[in-house]
């Protein structure tokens, strides 16, 4: 190999490496979307869904999806680039954005939240019928163990989604104790940001309760969003995020 052909496969290799995360969430990759996510670096892009807008029909509508990703993420995005330029944070990765935001970078604290968020909301999402209705392995043992199975999980979970006021997300995550626990954040927080939030760890499942998620389809109907959600819930990724978590 020259000198000139080595560098031109660095260089190639070099790209690869950081189109990756970029672009697939983990899904050609061995990490976990929420490592990848959480790897993320400034300047900050918006990766195309790893899926067809109208994949996810009938559960989440064809221009429900194209609206949330193509402007509300997309703002997310152009917004904490922007908020970003003249602070501290910039040369940060996305997860330890989140882990050091105080509540005084409003600007910060809501676009990389955004950012963070519905990139691991897509990467949750696939068509109805492809994956497990239910979680398998060390994940559903230790919802087992620790919720008291997956029917009382479930009803948790709904039960945090349904009653945030306003916006806000609902999540499933691992504590600092390694356990699971279930909750909810206004806004585009994030149990990862542990100056601003209660209940801290890393989540490994999250649905997003903005109007903007569901209102097109279901109006004020968001139980039965809630519900369609679980259609199209990919476990596998969850499980994937769930083994990434408790390592950590
Ligand atoms: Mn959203």
């Amino acid at each position: 190999m020259t000198r000139k052909e080595f560098l031109q496969t660095s260089a190639a290799a070099a790209a690869g490496a950081l189109l990756v995360p970029q672009t697939v969430f983990g899904q050609a990759t061995e990490n976990a979307p929420i490592q990848e996510i959480s790897a993320l670096a400034s300047p900050f892009v918006l990766a195309p869904l790893p899926y067809a807008f109208k994949a996810l029909e009938p559960a989440i509508d064809a221009q429900t999806m194209e609206i949330h990703h193509d402007k509300h993420h997309a703002a997310y995005i152009t917004n904490l680039n922007t908020a970003l330029a003249n602070s501290p944070l910039r040369d940060k990765r996305l997860g330890e954005i989140l882990a050091a935001v105080s509540a005084q970078d409003t600007a910060i604290r809501n676009h990389a939240g955004g950012h963070w968020n519905h990139s691991l909301f897509w990467a949750l999402m696939q068509p109805e019928g492809k994956t497990a209705t239910k979680p398998q392995g060390a994940l559903a043992a230790a919802i087992e163990k620790e919720l008291g199975g997956w029917d009382a999980c479930k009803a948790k979970f709904a039960e945090a989604a349904k009653t945030r006021f306003g916006s806000g997300w609902a999540w499933l995550s691992v504590g600092a104790d390694k356990k699971l626990f279930i909750s909810s954040t206004p806004n585009q927080d994030n149990p990862l940001m542990k100056n601003l939030v209660e209940g801290v760890g890393t989540p490994i499942l999250g649905l997003d309760v903005w109007e903007h998620a569901y209102y097109l389809k279901y109006q004020n109907r968001r139980a039965d969003y809630i519900e369609a959600f679980f259609n199209v819930l990919n476990w596998s990724v969850v499980e994937k995020n769930y083994a990434a978590a408790i390592s950590f």
